[in-house]
């Protein structure tokens, strides 16, 4: 595949109003109309390049989506206020009452407790199944179905989904494939494989600098018109909007994703080969030893790399939390959750972000207690963290 995502936002130029480098920040919630009539054709969505209200759209929340939809390869996307403003509005543009969902079981925690708990007081159900088994998947659609839903590296356990063989799946059925790409931006393109929506959290790698929360959603530009729709569309309606001024903040951090993310991706081979090597069971679909290594390189942009997200299992929650406790102290990373910033951050899902499912729950998906998920950060010297890491491991009994 010949699909260059960088490129095609380091394409995008856009300059501020006095011929400033930067987009000027559209700060202002509300727009004027010279003329009555052009406010009705607007809100009747007749008028291009005029701006109504802000939660509908601004030109700040614009730019950044635009580039978002370069950077995915789709027709249109639009920002939300976070990843899950992003999520929440696409299920519910699509399902109604009576509707089903197949998703893969292992989700970011807060999806997977929304499918679980929420959506069903609205008469949406969702089957959760194991998402690298397209002959699992197949059998759980039924007539009702019209959502497939998971991430293509999942949080926590970082399995990895065979978006190609989904897409089929999904267009033999009449389904939309959905699929949350947080965790893989720049390495994995899902719509060019075949995704129809493509969801991030702009929180984690793509802005970068753990400061702002965001959401995107990337599709073709009628469903995003969709949901934009002033009568009926889940986004305008539900209103996670982001702020203009955030979303000039994380178009001009996404100016340099792609040097972040090659780091990102560099030191998180690095260390996964090494704590391999020392005999620790670490998971990185980067290694050849992880069961999707193979999908992954077929469908990655290769020059990104497998990813910043690697896990490792500590043996058990006492010694992953003295582990943990001993690496902050030694600032080699904090102990928060979250991911994608310029330093390492660990945590451990069973009892953090993933503390939504239920503890039989995790243990059937493999979320062991002694988990560590780490989102390797940009450090210099990968060399020295790894010794001192190990150092960590040794004084923690972990190795
Ligand atoms: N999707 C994934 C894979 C995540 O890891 C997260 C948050 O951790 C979200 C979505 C939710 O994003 P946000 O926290 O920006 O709402």
């Amino acid at each position: 595949m010949d699909f260059k995502p960088a490129n095609n936002i380091q394409d995008l130029q856009y300059f501020g109003e006095f011929g400033g480098v930067n987009p000027s920040i559209s700060d202002s919630s509300t727009y004027t109309f010279l003329e009555a009539k052009t406010m009705l054709d607007t809100f009747e969505g007749n008028t291009d390049g005029c701006y109504l209200y802000s939660r509908h759209t601004s030109p700040s929340n614009l730019y950044l989506s635009e580039a978002l939809a370069a950077m995915e390869g789709t027709e249109a996307a639009n920002v939300a206020g976070s990843g899950m403003g992003a999520i929440t509005p696409t299920i519910l543009q699509v399902c109604s009452a009576g509707d089903h969902i197949v998703s893969s079981r292992t989700i970011y925690g807060g999806t997977y407790a929304f499918l679980k708990n929420f959506t069903p007081r609205m008469g949406i159900n969702t089957s959760f199944v194991n998402i690298t088994r397209l002959d699992i998947v197949e059998a759980a659609i039924n007539e009702n179905t019209k959502m497939i839903y998971c991430e293509s590296v999942s949080n926590p356990l970082l399995e990895v989904a065979d978006i190609k063989g989904l897409a089929a799946l999904a267009k033999k059925h009449h389904l939309k494939l959905v699929v949350d790409n947080t965790f893989s931006p720049l390495s994995i393109s899902p719509a060019q494989l075949g995704a129809d929506v493509v969801i991030h959290s702009l929180t984690k790698f793509i802005n970068g600098s753990s400061d702002t929360m965001g959401g995107v959603v990337c599709a073709s530009a009628d469903f995003i018109n969709s949901q934009k729709s002033v009568i009926d569309g889940a986004s305008m309606l539900l209103g996670s909007s982001m702020d203009s001024l955030r979303s000039s903040s994380i178009l001009k951090n996404m100016r340099t994703l792609h040097i972040r993310m090659k780091k990102h991706s560099e030191n998180a081979t690095f260390l996964a080969k090494k704590f391999e090597a020392d005999g620790l069971k670490t998971v990185y679909p980067g290694l050849k030893s992880h069961p999707s290594y193979e999908i992954f390189k077929s469908m990655m942009n290769k020059e990104y790399g497998y990813g910043g997200m690697l896990t490792i299992d500590a043996g058990s929650l006492e010694k992953a939390n003295a582990l943990m406790e001993l690496m902050q102290e030694k600032n080699l990373g904090y102990l928060a959750v979250s991911l994608g910033f310029y330093k390492t951050l660990f945590s451990a899902p069973g009892t953090s972000t993933s503390s939504e499912i239920p503890e039989d729950e995790q243990k059937e998906m493999g979320l062991s207690n002694g988990l560590i998920r780490f989102s390797i950060g940009l450090d210099n010297d990968i060399e020295r963290t790894y010794q001192m890491m190990k150092d960590c491991m040794l004084n923690t009994g972990v190795l």
